[in-house]
């Protein structure tokens, strides 16, 4: 028999409407717990779907069978074939009663850390021995829902005409500045990790590709310690062509939208696992100004924001509060930023220039997401480069794709762990991430 055929269902699919009673199944899985009672011995058994009873009825039941069972070290991984019966009282509602027991590989023991949820683990022992972490129902909640929300993203990209890109990780240059980026040995020259596909999808616009939108790695070298900072994350990229940032904004929010409905709808059972209800987020997102931004920091918080300065946790959390108590809302913009605070490539609006056609979009403990309608004028381009202190020269590969017919065009990059951290409430986003790179963590 092939390992493929080892089992004939996942223990979640175990329902009357698909299984008789009596019928014989094969599971396989890992032992999640051996309840042993002298006369009676339950073996639960668990896989990525779920757990199911084992029953083994002493006076029923062969004797080297039950010996067998009773000895199972938890955590190795077992085929059971047996009867189901359908059980109100069992835990998924049937039993199965075995004919046969397979050990097909044994853990060791003790384990490096528990399965059951009796004991707490920090983040720190889970993530060092994650492989044994994953094996719990709330992680692989977390990456069943992560998947989610990447299938219902590509689903809606697809349906309105995106083409999706992949653009290089390996680059000369940096996007922003040199500050965060890792340098790496590229042959015998200096390269770097690129920390956003942004000087690259504004190049495919110029390339006549209209609609692109990338999920892909990027990697930024700030030392920051932080719950919503990592050195590696994955980001949602957007760049639209004949757009401006009000167009692009509500491809956002409506994506966001559509990932929420689409969780709902086919994720209950992890949403249950992990205990979050979920409600659709109302579009349009409430739009403020970063004007109004600041007056409703100065009025509602001890820390004062002045022109010109970003936001900090505290005025986040002081607006997104304000956001939420007077909509119920937790997503929304802020638009209008100074220009000068924002990257090189914003579009200035043409009437006051020191405002750019930017936008954040917020959760509200964080941001989500960046966009700005983009500058498409040489120019103006080389002069904004030039006035935040950089050389143009370094930009040479994308400038050169503004000047033979670049359209005006907007986008945005959203970063797919703290979309989903926001979403189910995590409260550090290395809960989100199956491998995540931080100041400190460097394997697994
Ligand atoms: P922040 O100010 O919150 O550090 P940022 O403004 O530097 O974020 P952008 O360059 O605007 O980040 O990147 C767009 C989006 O990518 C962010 O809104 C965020 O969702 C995500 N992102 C950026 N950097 C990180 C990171 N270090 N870890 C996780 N996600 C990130
Ligand atoms: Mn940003």
């Amino acid at each position: 028999m092939s390992l493929a055929n080892l089992r004939t269902h996942y223990t979640a699919d175990v329902e009357p409407e698909k299984v008789d009673n009596g019928q014989k199944i094969t599971l396989a899985g890992w032992v999640h717990e051996v309840r042993d009672l002298g006369g009676i011995c339950f073996v639960v058994l668990r896989d990525r779907e779920g757990k199911a009873q084992v029953t083994l009825v002493k006076k029923k039941i062969d004797k080297d069978l039950f010996n067998a069972a009773r000895r199972l070290v938890r955590e190795s991984v077992i085929t059971v074939t047996g009867n189901v019966k359908f059980e109100e009282k069992a835990p998924n509602g049937y039993e199965l009663l075995p004919e046969e027991i397979n050990i097909l590989n044994v853990a060791g023991s003790p384990l490096p850390m528990d399965t059951t949820g009796k004991v707490d683990a920090e983040l720190d022992t889970r993530l060092d021995s994650r492989f044994i972490d994953l094996r719990r129902a709330e992680t692989t909640a977390v990456f069943k829902i992560r998947h989610e929300v990447l299938q219902a993203i590509r689903e809606y990209f697809v349906k309105h005409k995106f083409l999706e890109t992949a653009t290089p990780k390996v680059v000369a240059t940096a996007t922003e500045g040199g500050t965060a980026l890792f340098p790496i040995t590229y042959f015998d020259r200096e390269a770097f990790l690129n920390q956003s596909p942004q000087l690259f999808k504004q190049i495919l616009m110029s390339g006549g590709f209209d609609r692109v939108f990338e999920i892909g790695p990027i990697f930024r070298a700030e030392e920051h310690d932080t719950r919503r900072h990592l050195n590696e994350a994955t980001s949602i990229d957007v760049e639209v062509s004949f757009a401006d940032h009000f167009d692009v904004m509500e491809i956002l929010e409506n994506l966001v939208a559509y990932a929420y409905t689409q969780v709902i709808e086919n994720c209950k059972s992890s949403l249950e696992v992990l205990g979050v209800e979920l409600n659709i987020p109302k579009t349009p997102f409430l739009k403020l100004t970063y004007n109004e931004v600041i007056e409703i920091i100065n009025a509602r918080s001890e820390e004062k924001m002045h022109w010109g300065d970003d936001l900090g946790t505290l005025g986040e959390h002081t607006v997104g509060d304000y956001v939420y108590e007077t909509t119920g809302e937790s997503h929304y913009f802020i638009i209008d930023w100074p220009t000068e605070i924002k990257p090189f490539y914003a579009m200035p609006y043409e009437d006051r220039p020191e405002f750019s056609k930017s936008f954040d979009m917020m959760h509200r403990t964080m941001e989500l997401s960046s966009g700005a309608q983009r500058i498409h004028i040489p120019s103006l381009l080389k002069s904004r480069i030039e006035s935040q202190g950089m050389d143009p020269d370094g930009f040479e590969f994308y400038l050169k794709a503004f000047e033979y017919g670049m359209p005006p065009h907007a986008g945005w990059g959203m970063g797919c762990e703290r979309f989903v951290m926001t979403m189910l409430g995590t409260d550090n986003i290395r809960d989100t991430v199956l491998f995540p790179r931080d100041r400190r963590r460097l394997s697994p």
